[in-house]
């Protein structure tokens, strides 16, 4: 079921609402705007891997929801010319689940598991010998008649997706030949997503007009199309149709996305430090409890873009506020002796 955060407008994990978001993937590298190093890395092992006629080492991405990790996943599968599977850490409950889908792969075929942090510890287990040497131990019967049987599996690749590669167990995290942190997009990135999003959708927009938009997206491309078919329909109501700069503003201020592109619940998380915790430092905990927001919500989706603006900072002690959210909530800073005094 979705709950209240997963309707917000700039929440970055999927919603009802994006069912377009299919036909806005990119299907080719060509088409996959930005992160250019990781492309370029890719291209090579790809390559690599295809002229020594053997399948791709296994790969982890890792970064904020809503930046092309699955999207990722399925360009590097239709550049190997081999099939996907697509699963989640969460949906893999039982050691069986896993064995069934690995058995059913063929060589070179990629298995994709997002959210792959959730897997549980019994699950993962089977994983390591799978990912290492293509096989695996199954125990038959208990105590001293318990014997194993073992089962080689094809030479697939492991991709894996995770908001958080912290809290991947090292030995698990070793696993990965390849490891790409994906990192939030620029605004200009971002306007040519909107753009090539606009002529699949056939929404009118001035480049100005993607620009704007683009540079209220904090940084995310699932958000950024979001808003782009938002404010096709201020455009088509409250305009000509046509997004340009101007209509493009106005409806994101009539969403309350400022033009850094926070909304309310920024707002309210930041004014919550300031003025429970005089600017903190703050405990996650404390914060989770103090706003109605889920922990894991705040580090996941909140926080990567408050840090990138350089709003809070993360200190051994918890989360504080800096001098330049004050300035952008047009709060006075505290000049006194407290922590921000720091900043
Ligand atoms: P994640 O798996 O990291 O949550 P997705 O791969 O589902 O993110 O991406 C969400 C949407 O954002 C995609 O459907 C696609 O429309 C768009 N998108 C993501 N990355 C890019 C990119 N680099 N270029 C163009 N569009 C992108």
């Amino acid at each position: 079921m979705e709950n209240e955060f997963d309707e917000r407008i700039l929440s970055a994990r999927t919603i009802h609402s994006d069912e377009t978001e299919l036909s806005l993937r990119p299907k080719n590298f060509d088409g996959y705007i930005g992160q250019e190093k990781i492309k370029e890395n890719l291209k090579i092992y790809i390559e690599a891997a295809k002229r020594r006629g053997e399948s791709l080492d296994h790969v982890l991405l890792y970064g904020p929801p809503g930046l092309g990790k699955t999207t990722l996943a399925n360009i590097i599968a239709t550049e190997m010319g081999v099939q996907i599977r697509i699963t989640s850490g969460p949906a893999l409950e039982k050691t069986g689940d896993l064995v069934a889908l690995l058995t059913n792969l063929q060589d070179g075929d990629i298995l994709f598991i997002d959210e792959i942090h959730r897997l549980s510890r019994t699950v993962e287990e089977v994983l390591y010998p799978a990912m290492e040497d293509y096989e695996f131990d199954i125990i038959l019967g208990k105590g001293p008649s318990a014997r194993s049987i073992r089962f080689t599996l094809p030479k697939f690749t492991l991709i894996g997706a995770t908001t958080r590669s912290g809290q991947l167990a090292a030995p698990f995290r070793d696993r990965f030949g390849v490891l790409f942190r994906l990192e939030l997009y620029s605004p200009e990135d971002l306007q040519t997503i909107i753009t090539n999003s606009a002529k699949i959708l056939d929404i009118a927009i001035t480049p100005e007009g993607a620009y704007e938009i683009a540079s209220r997206s904090r940084g995310t491309p699932r958000i950024a199309n979001r808003l782009l078919r938002r404010i096709r329909d201020f455009a088509q109501v409250l305009g000509d149709g046509v997004i340009d700069k101007e209509l493009a503003r106005r409806s994101l201020d009539r969403m309350e996305i400022d033009r850094l592109g926070l909304d309310s619940v920024d707002r309210r998380l930041l004014s919550a430090i300031i003025t429970s915790f005089n600017g903190g430092p703050v405990g996650l905990e404390t914060l989770a409890a103090l706003t109605g927001e889920e922990s894991v919500t705040i580090e996941d989706v909140y926080e990567p873009f408050l840090l990138q603006l350089g709003f809070i900072n993360r200190t051994p002690r918890g989360r504080c506020v800096t001098k330049a959210a004050y300035d952008h909530l047009g709060i006075p800073f505290p000049t006194t002796n407290g922590e921000n005094t720091l900043f």
